[in-house]
């Protein structure tokens, strides 16, 4: 899921200047799991505008932000109060808001900071384990991604910082290659560290991405 936080109240009033009517979008899905734009934050913010002094003409949470039709559909079902409002105000990723942005003529409020991909460990806890580098190199890494898990990225690791098992950009944490050596060393695999891997392919980063998927 993409996990966002909640932009500061006093940065979204700021961004909201000159703004006397907002309409305020959540968004059902990963903002609502982040607690970053679902009913409740979005209800929230609806009693913080209120009590700055703006009118909230209305709000919605969309199912799938993200969804550009869905996005389109559900913002026209509310065309009155979405019209009335200067301002939409959004709290959901980033891509969630740029949809928004082109199903309306409205000024758009990007209300969160879209942080990473995250896994979810439990309840509120999210882990960044890919970085969604196109090139995945996992089969030769016993399932830990080097790419995101080493802060540095390396492939080729460790590097000369790696201290009893630790890595040296943040000692609390454990060095991802002294992982990727141990979890090949109990699959029997470690062979797979005795070739040097070629560097990554950095045009899979290329942005933006396109996928067509063909019937
Ligand atoms: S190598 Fe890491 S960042 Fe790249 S796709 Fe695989 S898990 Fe994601
Ligand atoms: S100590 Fe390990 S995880 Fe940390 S930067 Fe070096 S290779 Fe990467």
């Amino acid at each position: 899921m993409i996990v966002s936080t909640q932009k500061p109240l006093d940065q979204i009033l700021a961004a909201l200047e000159g703004a006397a009517r907002v309409f305020i979008i959540g968004c059902a899905k990963c903002a609502t799991v982040c607690k970053a734009g679902g009913e409740e934050e979005v209800f929230r913010m609806q009693d913080e505008l209120t009590a700055a002094g703006k009118e909230v003409t209305g709000t919605i949470v969309i199912d799938e932000t993200c969804h550009m039709l869905r996005t389109g559909r559900d913002l026209r079902s509310r065309k009155e109060q979405v019209e009335e409002a200067d301002f939409l105000l959004v709290l959901s990723c980033g891509a969630g808001i740029q949809s928004v942005a082109e199903a309306c003529n409205q000024k758009v409020v990007a209300g969160t900071d879209s942080k990473f991909l995250g896994n979810i460990r439990r309840f509120g806890q999210f882990e960044q384990r890919c970085s969604l580098c196109g090139d995945c190199r996992l089969n030769d890494t016993g399932g830990i991604c080097p790419v995101t898990v080493c802060p540095k990225g390396l492939l080729n690791g460790p590097c000369g910082g790696m201290e009893d098992g630790n890595c040296e950009v943040d000692r609390t944490n454990r060095c991802a290659w002294v992982t990727i050596y141990e979890r090949l060393e109990q699959q029997g695999r470690v062979e797979n560290l005795h070739r040097t891997t070629a560097s990554r392919d950095f045009t899979h980063k290329r942005h933006p991405h396109h996928l067509k998927l063909e019937k």
